[in-house]
This record gives C-alpha cells, sequence and structure tokens, in this order.
C-alpha cells in the first residue's frame, strides 16, 4: 500500500462531515490536484466523544460511496502505541506510532555502541544535497543522537512489527511521529533517525518531526517563519538523501501535525516542497467540529442556540476543558466575550467571532480557541447535537467544504488551485 504524493489527514470529531471534507477533495482532483484523504483520530479523542475506531472507517466508507471517489482513502490510528494499538488494527490501514514518549531515554549501551559503529561511516563532513553547508558529523554526534532517539525507533519497531504480524497482509501505511515533544529535531538528528527506522525495518512512508514555533490548536503558527521555512526545507533535503542512503521507501515524506489553519507557513511550505519535487502529508487537528459550530450559528434558529449553549457551558468548566490541552492552546481568559454577551449575538456575529478570518475585526483567538477544546460538551448533548447536525447539515457543509478549500488547499497548490 503506497501512499500518495499529497494527502491531508482530516480529523473528524463526530464523524458527521466525511461527505463535506471529500467534496473539498473532489474539487481539488476537478482543478488538477489529486490529494488523498486519511481520515484520522486518535486514541484520546475516541475517548472523549465515546466513538470507536470502527465509526471512522464508516464515515470514511459511506463518504467515499456516496461521492463516488474512486482515489484511495486511508483510515489512520492516530498517535497510538503498544499499549492501545490493537483495538485500532482491524478498522484502520494507517498508523501514526508515536514515539515521543521515550525520547530522551537511552537504549541499552551494547545498541548504542553498535549503531554508532555502524553509521560511524558518515563521520566527518557529510556534504547533502539541498543543504547550504555540509554536515560535520563526529561520532560523539552520533552516539548523543542514540542516546537520545534510539530506544525510541526502537519501540516504534516493535509497534510496526506488532501491527504486521496482525495484518497479515501487509496492506497499511506507516508514520513514525515524535512532533509532540520539546525540541525540534537537527538535520543530523533527523539523518539518523532515518537510519535507524531503517535499520528496525520500518517502512516508514511518512515522518512527523517537531517543527520551532507553536502548532496551537486551530490557529495560525506562532513563532520565527524564517526559522520554521529553514527547518522545513533541511528535512526535505534529508529525507530525500535517507530515502536513497538507507532504502527507505521512495515516497517518504513529511507528515506535519496540527496542521489546520497554519496559514502564516502554507506558502513557505508550498515553496520548499516545489523546489525539492516533495510530497506532503498535512495533519489537520479537528477544527471541521468549528466549522459545524459556525453552519449551525449561520442557520439560526434553535441551530444557534445549540452553539450558544455550548460556550456558555465552555465557559463555567473552563478549566476542566483547557486542562488536557494546556501546552497546545493560548487563551487569554480575560479576552473571552461573557455568557451574556454571546447570548445577545445574532448567528453571523457567532459566525464572524469564530471563523479563522483574521481579517475580520470580529474574530478572537480566544473565542476559537475556547470552543476547539469544547468539544466534549457537544458530545454530552448526544442526540439534542447529533439532531441540530442533521437539520443544519446544508449550512454546516457548506462551511466544512469551504474551509478546507479555500483556506487550506489553496495556499498549499498556489500554482493549481489558486491561479
Ligand atoms: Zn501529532
Amino acid at each position: 500500500m503506497q501512499l500518495e504524493k499529497y494527502s491531508i489527514g482530516v480529523g473528524d470529531r463526530f464523524a458527521r462531515q466525511g461527505k463535506a471534507q471529500l467534496q473539498a477533495l473532489v474539487m481539488a482532483k476537478d482543478a488538477g490536484v489529486e490529494i488523498v484523504p486519511v481520515w484520522n483520530k486518535s486514541y484520546r479523542e475516541h475517548t472523549i466523544v465515546g466513538t470507536s475506531p470502527d465509526d471512522v472507517r464508516k464515515e470514511a466508507d459511506a463518504a467515499v460511496s456516496a461521492l463516488n471517489w474512486t482515489g484511495s482513502y486511508y483510515v489512520d490510528a492516530d498517535h497510538i502505541g503498544l499499549d492501545n494499538v490493537d483495538e485500532f488494527v482491524d478498522s484502520s490501514d494507517f498508523f501514526t506510532l508515536d514515539v515521543a514518549d521515550a525520547i530522551g531515554t537511552a537504549a541499552s549501551a551494547d545498541d548504542v555502541r553498535a549503531f554508532v559503529e555502524k553509521w560511524s561511516k558518515y563521520t566527518g563532513n557529510l556534504a547533502i544535497p539541498g543543504l547550504d553547508a555540509a554536515l560535520h558529523v563526529t561520532r560523539g554526534d552520533i552516539e548523543a543522537i542514540a542516546r537520545k532517539f534510539l530506544l525510541a525507533v526502537q519501540e516504534a519497531g516493535r509497534t510496526y512489527r506488532h501491527i504486521a504480524e496482525k495484518k497479515r497482509n501487509g496492506n497499511f501505511v506507516t508514520e513514525v511521529s515524535m512532533d509532540e515533544t520539546d525540541q525540534p529535531q537537527s538535520p543530523k538528528e533527523m539523518l539518523f533517525i532515518l537510519a535507524a527506522i531503517a535499520e528496525q525495518g520500518i517502512p516508514a512512508q511518512t515522518i512527523a518531526p517537531k517543527f520551532t514555533g507553536e502548532f496551537y490548536k486551530g490557529i495560525d503558527y506562532v513563532g520565527d517563519t524564517a526559522q520554521f521555512e529553514k527547518e522545513f526545507t533541511e528535512d526535505l533535503a534529508v529525507i530525500a538523501f535517507a530515502v536513497k542512503e538507507f532504502g527507505l521507501p521512495g515516497n517518504l515524506k513529511l507528515s506535519v501535525h496540527s496542521g489546520s489553519d497554519k496559514f502564516s507557513v502554507y506558502p513557505l511550505m508550498a515553496k520548499a516542497l516545489k523546489r525539492f519535487d516533495a510530497g506532503l502529508h498535512l495533519k489537520t487537528a479537528g477544527t471541521t467540529w468549528l466549522e459545524e459550530l459556525i453552519g449551525l450559528a449561520e442557520g439560526g434558529g434553535d441551530g444557534l442556540e445549540v452553539a450558544k449553549d455550548i460556550y456558555t457551558q465552555a465557559l463555567s468548566r473552563y478549566d476542566e476543558l483547557c486542562e488536557p490541552y494546556a501546552p497546545v492552546i493560548d487563551i487569554d481568559k480575560n479576552a473571552l466575550p461573557t455568557a451574556d454577551e454571546v447570548s445577545s449575538w445574532d448567528g453571523a456575529r457567532y459566525a464572524r467571532t469564530l471563523r479563522h478570518d483574521q481579517a475580520c475585526p470580529d474574530y478572537s483567538i480566544h473565542f476559537r480557541q475556547m470552543l476547539h477544546v469544547a468539544y466534549k460538551i457537544a458530545a454530552e448533548m448526544g442526540t439534542r447535537y447529533y439532531d441540530a447536525l442533521a437539520r443544519y447539515e446544508e449550512s454546516v457543509a457548506g462551511n466544512v467544504t469551504t474551509n478546507l478549500f479555500d483556506r487550506h488547499l489553496k495556499p498549499l497548490f498556489p500554482g493549481t488551485l489558486n491561479p
């Protein structure tokens, strides 16, 4: 199973927007760009919403058949490890092996020594096409990298082999993710991480590194965009080199996590991808659910009431909702509108405050992030929320499709989708 050059991870908290999401990819295909959908949902998300991996498979299959999508599509067991992968095995054909927790724990001294020995042929000045300067690699560097990353990659290897044993046809895509860690990986680290991945026999088709800056959920990139561009470009260069050197899959590409709404870096990514003729997997982060709220608000009537109610409840449960997301949100509590204010708004005002249009004076990153983490409340509403989604389907679907196509895909494919 070979993942295509361009793929997008479409998270969908409540599994109701499969068709509306896929519609954006149909539009891209009609305009000349093939991007395949990967429906992703993490263990944490399933736990909070009360869904199972099988629901994601059903959603994907239904959307594909409703729109007669003839291209590939995938279901991603997102951020899994050995302890929770089993319940994803049947319904998934894409596995994101999250090894971030093991980074920094050293592998056995023997393993580290063997690793340094094996790869010491790369010591000295190593020229990698696309990098501004040669990498200067010492045995000490390789040892330090092995101490920091080898155990994590060994663990990914164990998880990979576990999945491969259960899925005997071998028909699945493997991603290795290291994004949920403190420090971005340097080009040198990336090179030897890829060496370790090859050594473990993991046929990784995507790799998710940590980049500089903040990838807060649902809002734009916060950080040094020039530094991001540098790291992104260096990663592309190292991956292209590693594919040839280590015999990794030829379609190995970068995966950018929490990729929703990172508008200020999309053009930089597009430029670098073009330079290396590289592919991309962009994993969006569940902002489809915010488009549901916008669609409900714009629908008016009890749709708007549901949207307002969710905000009111979210405010009163602020700490509980924010706590699990603390490292990936940045909300100024004092900048949030009060429940009374919001209850006086019409649907258009609610939508303008929530929609990610930075040029709109009513747009609030605080309101948006507060609602982003409030999906637990919609999950608890259960039937009332799902009924509203069904009643306002047209308004909701229009927002979901437009968000993906106009705000995400167009800036990533400037020549073709946004001439
Ligand atoms: Zn991630």
